[in-house]
């Protein structure tokens, strides 16, 4: 089978390199060379987070962690922002840890506004909140820094932000934000095959999952700051994982973070020019697209061009390309291109061509 490179915003395509690095020959993970390993990448990530704090490497996809913050940093009650079948579905999951959870919701294809968020954290009530920076189900990228800012006015609400599909395609600095928690599973903007998440915890965030009893082991938060310590991981991880974010980041450091923000702007920009160029609009509110996909409306908001998005998928992987048709109750409405990962002007280009030959057929 001839395989279909993969424009859909998660897993994304997988260089050679990465999986050449990935099937390197497997170690102990508690021996000298796992330590090395890790101690050798733990500053590139923390460049990469913009932190002093230890990254820890989660064998889980995104939601493990998600669901461990929750877990680890929950006491009162947890906010949950809700704009898209990510952010909507971590208000399940805290429910479903047995926390007392309140939905903020906003309407799919709007971003989650500070002010909101401000006039729930004055009740008082929330001990934490979470918040996906980049929405990837509809395409939408909160605003971070003015969210974040709130934290100065309520210090003891534990921030806990997914930037599943957002970490690496922009400055996300974890200290200076002065947030709790940070993650990121890495099948998305990073690359990787899925099966691996990163994160940062605040001190303030390890002091009170400390202090938390019900926190399980597997996700145990002091576990990994202990284990991370000795460039270790609490239980096994997936080692394959490892070498291939170490080959990553080398990738990343070699081309510059600030060449790697830039590549992601600019064929972000040219993915919505193609938009543009066909008629369609785009479904996030103008000002909160995000930069690492677009979700083109196909209907799901007023005028602009529609098309049969079954057929235009179709004819797009016929010639080797696999889009997304849209996701949850947007599907069908809306479908989603995503210039995560590697993908140069070149290589976007590529796609476009297929795009417009397919819809020259529609
Ligand atoms: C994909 C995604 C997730 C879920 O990731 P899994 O790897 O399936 O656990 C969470 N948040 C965002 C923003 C995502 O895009």
């Amino acid at each position: 089978m001839p395989h279909v490179k993969l424009h859909i915003p998660g897993p994304v395509e997988v260089s050679e390199k990465t999986f050449k690095a990935f099937c390197s020959p497997m170690i102990g993970h508690r021996g000298q060379g796992f330590k090395d390993l890790y101690a050798k990448i733990q500053p590139q990530l923390q460049q990469l987070l913009y932190t002093k704090q230890l990254v820890y490497l989660s064998t889980s996809s995104a939601w493990g962690v998600m669901e461990g913050s929750v877990r680890n940093l929950v006491h009162k009650k947890v906010l949950n922002c809700m704009c898209g079948a990510f952010s909507d579905k971590w208000f399940d999951v805290s429910k479903k840890c047995g926390k007392s959870a309140e939905a903020l919701q906003v309407e799919w294809g709007s971003p989650i506004r500070a002010e909101l968020i401000d006039a729930k954290l004055a009740t008082g009530e929330f001990d934490a909140l979470t918040l996906i920076h980049n929405e990837t189900s509809t395409g939408v990228m909160s605003p971070l820094c003015e969210i974040a800012a709130l934290k100065k006015k309520y210090p003891d609400v534990m921030f806990i932000v997914d930037a599943v599909s957002s970490l690496t395609a922009l400055p996300i600095k974890f200290d200076e934000l002065g947030i709790d928690v940070l993650l990121a599973g890495t099948q998305k903007a990073f690359a990787l095959p899925p099966g691996l998440a990163v994160f940062a915890a605040s001190p303030a965030a390890l002091a009170k999952a400390a202090t938390t009893k019900d926190r399980g082991y597997y996700f145990d938060f002091v576990e990994f700051q202990k284990n991370a310590e000795q460039s270790m991981t609490p239980s096994t991880p997936s080692i394959g994982h490892v070498y291939a974010l170490s080959s990553k980041l080398d990738d990343f450091f070699a081309e510059g973070l600030e060449a790697r923000f830039a590549r992601h702007a600019k064929t972000n920009q040219l993915t919505r020019d193609w938009a543009a160029k066909h008629g369609f609009n785009l479904f996030p509110e103008k000002g909160y697209e995000s930069v690492t996909l677009t979700c083109v409306s196909n209907g799901a908001r007023p005028g602009g061009r529609t098309v049969d998005v079954a057929k235009l998928q179709k004819l797009v992987k016929d010639q080797g390309f696999l889009i997304d048709g849209g996701y949850g109750k947007i599907k069908g409405t809306t479908f989603r291109l995503s210039n995560m990962g590697d993908e140069t002007e070149a290589t976007m280009n590529q796609l476009y061509v297929a795009l417009d030959q397919a819809m020259a057929q529609l």
